[in-house]
């Protein structure tokens, strides 16, 4: 092992899953913000901003921190919001409440913001709804411009979110149907801990989502053991009883990457942490075992590739 993985990639961490009270709270988000910004591990900040209380605050801490940010939208699962609803006024609600996390998004200085599909409506209705679907994400594109790429995140439909979209192949047919309809910046994200709950395996989601990746989540999840509190697609730290995720299954992951071309030489493509702290440890504790699970797996990773990491 000659080089490290700050070679191969640019790391994140997401805020609001470091600090998982700050999806309901404003005043925590902004508070707890500069902690995230200033640990140096990382070179990316994956996050929202919750209301316009404190967008400027915040846009001002990103950017005086030189770390890019990477906008993730809040799902739009709430009363009155789906993106791809039979009802056009549900839509239309939909695609106003997203353009204003867009705008967020370019104030960060983001170049990338994560979006999803509504709620899976079920089978008889995913074919017709996907083609909503793929309107809805290709008008957000156009909204956002060529400096604002979006990337879709496919979720399960079976255990946690119970989404639209994906499975993997379904993400990726979405990303074609939005570039047939004339439209570039958009792609796919993948999240390490959705593969599991997707009921696909590591090799299948990368392989089937190599040419659109944009971007990369790293976590687990809990799908054995519906009483564990964090069952679900709940962001589990890596080696959490009971958990899908570990460091293993992180070389496995990253392995995969490489093989597709997402990690390579003179690329630094992101790469973000996106996990809750572990139970009975701080925020910074919790972020310096991640990074103590990550050098292992690279440690592996070189081994199996041999010279080529
Ligand atoms: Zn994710």
């Amino acid at each position: 092992m000659t080089r490290g993985w700050q070679t191969y990639m640019r790391l994140g961490i997401n805020h609001h899953l470091l600090f998982p009270r700050s999806f309901e709270s404003a005043e925590t988000h902004i508070r707890t913000l500069p902690q995230v910004l200033a640990m140096d591990a990382f070179e990316v900040v994956d996050l929202f901003i919750l209301d316009e209380s404190y967008l400027d605050q915040a846009a001002g801490l990103v950017a005086q921190s030189g770390k890019q940010a990477v906008y993730n939208c809040p799902l739009m699962t709430g009363p009155g919001f789906n993106p791809h609803s039979f009802d056009e006024a549900v839509r239309q609600a939909t695609l106003s409440e997203a353009k204003l996390h867009m705008d967020r998004a370019k104030l960060l200085g983001a170049r990338m913001a994560v979006v999803a599909s509504g709620s899976d409506p079920g089978e008889d209705d995913r074919a017709k709804q996907s083609i909503l679907f793929a309107d809805y994400v290709a008008e957000l594109c156009r909204y956002a411009g060529p400096e604002l790429e979006l990337i879709i995140e496919p979720f399960d439909r079976s255990i946690g979110k119970r989404l639209l979209i994906g499975s993997t192949p379904e993400a990726a047919a979405i990303v074609e149907l939005v570039r047939k309809l004339g439209v570039g910046n958009v792609g796919l994200l993948i999240d390490m801990g959705h593969v599991p709950l997707m009921e696909e395996t590591f090799d299948f989601a990368i392989r089937h989502s190599a040419p659109y990746i944009r971007h990369v989540h790293l976590g687990s999840c809990v799908m054995n053991n519906p009483s564990d509190p964090l069952y679900g697609d709940m962001h589990p730290p890596w080696g959490y009883p009971g958990g899908e995720n570990d460091v293993p299954e992180l070389v496995q992951f990253l392995c995969g990457l490489f093989e597709v071309g997402y990690l390579g030489e003179g690329k630094r493509p992101t790469v973000t942490f996106e996990m809750r702290p572990y139970p009975n440890r701080s925020e910074s504790a919790s972020v310096a075992l991640f990074i103590d699970k990550l050098e292992e797996a690279w440690r592996q990773v070189a081994l199996k590739r041999g010279k080529s990491v």
